[in-house]
């Protein structure tokens, strides 16, 4: 019979990997509780006009990403393709801001039928927040901050570049949508295709496009900043100010658009030259108007959503894991003296210990040790008949250059903690 695989763009995360998934979402959860962000979980499925009216009908995620089906009462529903507007419906329908502002976050996994390539996956997970009832670029600052700390935390901080724009307000940026329409229509037959098609769709995408010739024609059309009122502009240097105060470095790409329609004010991307083109680990910015466009009171918002898989391919590249991968031993028993070895493994598991502990039982020690170098054990504890009746093990590291030792048995975890610090 011939065998079924997963879907194209759906990746299995596989026992030798999830270490590092942990490690990240640990790190991303210790940060969340630091700043007193709260989790959601909101359902995988959401009527699909919950993201046509929140994205956009003419942004590339919702016309040709969408995973969308008909169900059996006849209704369209779609897999979420971003953590934003699910949030946002979760917090209208339970009135969670009547409390007062909301600081969320989620770790999810999303949805976009998209062409696969490294870094790109038709389903992937995001880390986001949202917080909800603040309108002060204060918060688009502390959202920075804290992308800023779990940077940090996985020691990447200087491979991360912040890219800032302002996008203004809703009115602000139809005028501009505009002017940059009426001087690219003068051009409409030397833009590339994709292009072409967003001047009656979304103009503002153009921006960002990769094609040479429009970007040359690009560099004499209108900007948005020239078009941003007293508001807008007081906001983002603001933003600017308290940034710089606390030394985030960043640069001002007045192309960032961002490829979705709810965004106003405040956008920005963290972005990596070490992945090739998928280059944008998180993005985020202001949406101000979103809730109210969809049924809810008028509530200022800012947020941002990091692809995890991005993230773990940076840190793969940057060899990053290394120095983090968790330690294995593994002690190696005797099948008769399995009771003793057991209590053994008991007496040094514990959850707060340097490693992790496993037990191979009968057989030889040789084909015990040959297993447990398979099972990358970085030691073996050596717990046979002559050790049992000594009370001692023998302790060998398979990955380093340490004689083997004879040791009490209290004397374990003391000596192991020590040669893994190393
Ligand atoms: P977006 O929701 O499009 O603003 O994307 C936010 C972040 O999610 C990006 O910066 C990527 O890190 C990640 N991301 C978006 N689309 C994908 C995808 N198809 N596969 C993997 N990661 C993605």
């Amino acid at each position: 019979m011939s065998k079924i695989k997963a879907l194209r763009g759906m990746k299995d995360l596989l026992p030798d990997e999830i270490w590092k998934w942990q490690l990240v979402e640990n790190s991303i959860k210790k940060i969340m509780q630091a700043y007193a962000y709260k989790e959601i979980r909101t359902p995988l499925l959401e009527s699909t006009k919950l993201f046509a009216r929140s994205i956009g009908d003419s942004t590339d995620i919702v016309n040709k990403e969408m995973y969308t089906f008909l169900d059996k009462g006849e209704d369209f529903i779609s897999l979420r393709p971003e953590g934003t507007a699910g949030v946002a419906r979760a917090v209208i329908e339970h009135n969670l801001t009547y409390k007062g502002a909301q600081k969320l976050f989620y770790l999810a996994n999303m949805f976009r039928y998209e062409r696969p390539q490294k870094g790109r996956y038709r389903q992937f997970y995001q880390f986001g927040v949202e917080v909800l009832g603040l309108d002060s670029p204060a918060f688009d600052a502390e959202i920075i901050f804290l992308s800023r700390k779990l940077w940090q935390d996985l020691n990447i901080e200087n491979d991360l570049k912040l890219e800032l724009n302002t996008l203004g307000s809703s009115a602000e940026r139809a005028n501009f949508r505009l002017a940059l329409k009426d001087y690219l229509s003068k051009y409409e037959n030397e833009l590339d295709a994709d292009s072409k098609a967003r001047l009656t769709t979304n103009p503002l995408r153009i921006l960002d496009s990769k094609d040479a010739k429009t970007q040359e024609i690009l560099t004499q059309a209108p900007v948005l900043f020239d078009f941003l009122g007293a508001n807008s502009r007081a906001d983002f240097d603001h933003l600017c100010e308290i940034l710089q105060l606390s030394g985030v470095e960043f640069v001002l790409n007045t192309k960032l658009v961002r490829g979705l329609d709810y965004y106003n004010k405040s956008v920005f991307e963290w972005t990596t030259d070490k992945l090739g083109s998928q280059n944008a680990i998180l993005g985020g910015g202001r949406y101000d108007g979103l809730l109210e466009l969809l049924g809810g009171k008028p509530t200022p918002a800012v947020g941002f959503a990091m692809g995890i898989e991005r993230l773990i391919l940076l840190l793969e590249t940057l060899d990053k894991f290394k120095a983090q991968a968790g330690k294995k031993v593994i002690l190696l028993a005797d099948e008769n003296f399995s009771a003793q070895a057991l209590n053994l493994a008991e007496s040094l598991r514990s959850s707060s210990s340097a490693y992790s502990l496993d037990l191979i039982l009968g057989g030889s020690i040789r084909s015990q040790l040959k297993k447990a170098d398979k099972l990358g054990a970085d030691a073996v504890l050596i717990y046979a008949e002559q050790e049992v009746a000594k009370k001692v093990v023998l302790c060998k590291f398979l990955r380093k250059n340490i004689e083997q030792v004879s040791l009490n048995l209290n004397d374990i975890e003391n000596y192991l903690t020590q040669n893994f610090g190393d």
